[in-house]
């Protein structure tokens, strides 16, 4: 028994000595006092088998490991406590040596940057910059445009309705152009950019919301010469020199005449590649001379004033300026493609 109790002194001191942690001198407080297992709790339970005659001096052996062991697990234990707050302080403390971190800064989305160019170019020509309600009446959006409630041309504009008071979101940006002649008599001339949303299938080039820009101008005397210049000034700034412009007859309800703009492609300048399945075109807006009935309708008298309007899609530049494949790349927000702008 005296053997024993030296042993087990013997194997707590080696224990002891290599616990670091506050963990480990509890675990071996647990292993040695703990009340079910522990080493010395069992030790004083064997003392009823030792003989009469070693009793006295194995029970003091005991009563002295007991308390010296105590002792050591008191005082390990402050000191471990004492070694973890210092390495903790030491965490804490602020190196003030080290470089600063910049803050990282964000990047604009290409759409962003897109709009944001246009609407420098036609404010330095001075229009006023107005992007107007995405949520609209049927009046606005349609029916003073010239879409007559069962002008075929709606169906070509499929559109997302609010269940209020019979709105809609609208599905171009000329619904601008109507609110701005209200507003302002003319002179006026006005570019507007913004979201714009139709019932269409998400494709690649194709997705329910999109965005448009679309420029007005009414005055005395405009004809289409006024038009083409403003364009031709417009596509030289947004996609560089020496590219040519051509104008197609097209049609749309609100403009009279009407014409599809087509601009050298910008990738092969008119040579012909794959992109522009080798006519050496894109294209790129549409346009036409304001049609008399939508001036009519916004209380303008077609007799003494006449205007122009364009509009184009903006994620369309986007994706031509940046060479970007795929429109749903412009709204999936992954980082990795924002950080390249
Ligand atoms: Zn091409």
């Amino acid at each position: 028994m005296l053997d024993q109790i030296a042993r087990t002194g013997r194997e707590f001191d080696s224990a002891l000595a290599s616990a670091s942690s506050a963990k480990e001198v509890d675990d071996l407080r647990v292993r040695y006092f703990g009340r079910k297992a522990g080493l010395i709790p069992a030790l004083f339970a064997r003392l009823k088998e030792v003989p009469k005659e070693q009793k006295k001096a194995a029970g003091d052996a005991l009563n002295k490991l007991r308390d010296r062991l105590e002792e050591a697990l008191r005082q390990k234990t402050e000191r471990v406590a004492g070694e973890e707050a210092t390495r903790k302080e030491a965490r804490e403390t602020l190196d003030v040596t080290l470089p600063g971190r910049k803050p990282r800064l964000g990047h604009l989305h290409p759409v962003t940057i897109v709009r944001q160019q246009m609407e420098d170019i036609f404010r330095e020509m001075s229009y006023s910059i107005d992007p107007g309600p995405e949520v609209e009446t049927d009046w606005y959006n349609f029916e003073a445009l010239n879409f007559t409630p069962d002008h075929p041309a709606r169906d070509t504009q499929d559109t997302f309705f609010v269940d209020v008071d019979q709105l809609l979101l609208r599905t171009h940006t000329s619904n601008a152009q109507i609110r701005s002649m209200e507003r302002w008599k003319p002179p006026v001339k006005v570019f507007s950019a913004g979201r714009v949303y139709r019932r269409d299938e998400i494709t690649m080039r194709k997705s329910p919301m999109f965005h448009q820009a679309e420029g007005f101008l009414v005055d005395k005397g405009i004809h289409i010469g006024h038009l083409r210049a403003t364009l031709e000034h417009f596509i030289k700034r947004v996609f560089g020199e020496g590219l040519q412009m051509r104008m197609r007859p097209s049609y749309f309800p609100f403009t009279e005449p009407s014409a599809e703009v087509d601009m050298s492609c910008v990738f092969c300048k008119g040579a012909g590649c794959g992109t522009c399945s080798q006519t050496g075109w894109m294209e790129i807006l549409g346009c036409g001379m304001i049609h008399p009935q939508v001036l009519r309708n916004v209380g303008i008298d077609p007799d003494e004033w006449s205007g122009f309007a364009f509009g184009l899609g903006l994620d369309r530049v986007a994706m031509i300026k940046f060479d970007i494949p795929n429109i749903r790349t412009l709204f999936e927000n992954d980082l990795r493609v924002l950080q390249q702008f």
